[in-house]
């Protein structure tokens, strides 16, 4: 746990050296996702490795997580896991996303520098569901619901993610 997961490193260089990292990231530790926690508990462990596609750095993620949301039903805590993996191009700008390889998806990494922590939090994002919910039953069973005014809060509006505008531009572009 020595490692600095939020350090920004090259993703040319990491690219280039084919490197292979193995991580073990506290929940808490990413700020995006934390907002959205109904308890900052546990780790996410897994790991990346880089190369390259048709010249563009890409990253495969494998991702094992678990995080504890809260259900936008009763507002209950909700254990949501992650086991997650994928290949994901790295791009500085959207003028570089031109070049990226149909299929994959794109992750910004400006001044083509990323963190690990960065990198692993959008996967995150991206496998953790947008609303989450219990299944009704389970809702039902539980407790009676707050008030309907405790219902209404930042955790219930649409998450913003940076990476929609982009794909805009290109879905224009093409
Ligand atoms: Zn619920």
């Amino acid at each position: 746990m020595s490692e600095d997961w939020s350090k920004p490193r090259d993703i040319d260089l990491l690219a280039d050296g084919r490197v292979s990292l193995e991580f073990t990231i506290a929940i808490a530790d990413f700020p995006r996702l934390r907002p959205q926690l109904a308890r900052a508990e546990g780790c996410a462990t897994g790991r990346v490795r880089f190369g390259r596609e048709r010249g563009v750095p890409v990253a495969d993620v494998e991702i094992s997580a678990r995080a504890e949301l809260t259900c936008q039903r009763c507002l209950a805590p909700l254990a949501c896991p992650v086991e997650s993996g994928g290949r994901v191009a790295l791009v500085a700008d959207a003028g570089e996303a031109d070049r990226v390889p149909e299929g994959l998806e794109t992750i910004l990494a400006p001044d083509h520098r990323i963190s690990v922590r960065d990198l692993v939090e959008e996967e995150l994002l991206l496998a953790l569901p947008i609303v989450p919910l219990h299944g009704a039953a389970e809702c039902a069973a539980r407790a009676p619901a707050p008030e309907p005014a405790a219902t209404v809060g930042p955790a219930a509006e649409p998450r913003h993610r940076p990476f929609e505008r982009l794909d805009e531009l290109l879905k224009r572009r093409h």
